[in-house]
């Protein structure tokens, strides 16, 4: 079966987000060999890094909208851009990372095409034999339960994929020749209904937590924001990122773009250790699908246990500082 595959090539600061390579490898695997497997990248001043990315991992063409309308996120602009793209490939199926901006945008390409709209999908399932039936594994219920939902034939599809659970488009062998064609992509740009004026960091510098493959987690157990200098150093012995239950965020101890769970975000890092966090169920919905997960809690009654793959039972402030040291000289 071969499918032509509209990818939103979803960027920041000038590099591609890992989702949109995560969404890149399953257009590859969807589009199938003879498919086609274009992206559509939105910027404003060129996007020489995120072309090459692209084509070094397998799109087939590259569509580039390049408009002072998309210098900062505005859902009209970029609507219309990928809307263009849409008109121009007129793909099988459109997949954007299931980020803030693919949770905006997805459901108005789906509206805009009159397609149905599979969001938050973890896992595809393909048969690759006579591409009837691809499924589209979904978690519910805070992870609870996972769904299998399939598009009925003759519309096309608009499926968001959950950062860091597909595996991204590897790059292709240099000596299999691949080339892309880079096209720019008019769009008419539509009146905007908000603008940008400016942006503030909370969080300085460090890795996002949604593409960070090992989170370091605290909650209410860490007291203090100081308390949470030994999991930052914890993190950053792992090359990871720091997360925090509500119960830290309310108390001040850490900045809500910290937060992970129902309200929060959702993560799936490889690794995720949680350190004085009770394990309430609204936490669990943003971290239950990691692959691994490490709870440090003093409580052995706590509920983080529950989920956890490895628990230590300890006072976090003992066992944080030995951790790291252990892995420090590991890595010596
Ligand atoms: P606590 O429940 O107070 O747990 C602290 C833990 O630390 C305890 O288990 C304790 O044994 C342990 N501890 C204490 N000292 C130490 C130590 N020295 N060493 C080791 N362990 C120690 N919560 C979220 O996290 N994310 C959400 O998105 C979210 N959304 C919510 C949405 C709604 C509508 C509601 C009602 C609640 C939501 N909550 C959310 C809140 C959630 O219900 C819990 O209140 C919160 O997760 C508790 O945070 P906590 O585990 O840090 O604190």
């Amino acid at each position: 079966m071969s499918r032509t595959i509209l990818v939103f090539a979803e960027s920041r600061s000038g590099s591609l987000r890992r989702v949109a390579l995560e969404a890149l490898g399953a257009a590859r695997r969807l589009a199938g060999k003879d498919g086609e497997v274009h992206a559509v990248l939105a910027c404003f001043g060129g996007a020489a890094e995120e072309v090459a990315a692209l084509a070094a991992r397998g799109a087939d063409v590259v569509h580039i909208a390049d408009d002072p309308s998309l210098r900062a996120y505005a859902p009209e602009a970029y609507i219309a851009a990928i809307g263009a793209a849409v008109a121009t490939v007129r793909p099988d199926a459109v997949l954007l990372g299931h980020t803030s901006m693919g949770r905006e945008l997805a459901p108005r390409v789906a509206a805009a095409l009159g397609a149905g709209h599979i969001a938050d999908v973890t896992a595809i399932e393909d048969s690759g034999d006579d591409g009837g039936d691809v499924g589209f594994i979904r978690p519910l219920y805070a992870g609870k339960a996972f769904e299998r939902r399939s598009f009925v034939p003759g519309r096309p599809w608009v499926v968001t994929v959950r950062p860091n659970n597909l595996p991204a488009a590897e790059p292709l062998d240099a000596a299999a020749g691949h080339t892309a064609a880079v096209k720019e992509l008019p769009f008419t740009v539509p009146p905007l209904y908000t603008a940008v004026r400016g942006l503030v960091r909370r969080t300085s510098g460090q890795l996002d937590l949604a593409e960070a493959d090992v989170v370091v987690s605290g909650g209410r157990g860490v007291r203090s924001a100081a308390g949470f200098e030994p999991l930052h150093a914890l993190a950053s012995v792992l090359g990871g990122a720091v997360g925090a239950s509500r119960g830290a965020c309310d108390a001040g101890y850490c900045d809500y773009a910290q937060q992970i769970g129902q309200t929060g975000k959702v993560v799936t890092p490889q690794l995720y250790i949680a350190c004085g966090i009770s394990g309430a169920i609204q936490h669990l919905a943003g971290m239950s699908q990691s692959r691994v997960i490490v709870a440090i809690n003093k409580d052995p009654d706590a509920p983080i246990f529950g989920v956890a793959d490895y628990g230590i039972v300890g006072d976090l402030f003992e066992v944080v500082p030995l951790l790291t040291a252990e892995l420090q000289r590991a890595r010596a």
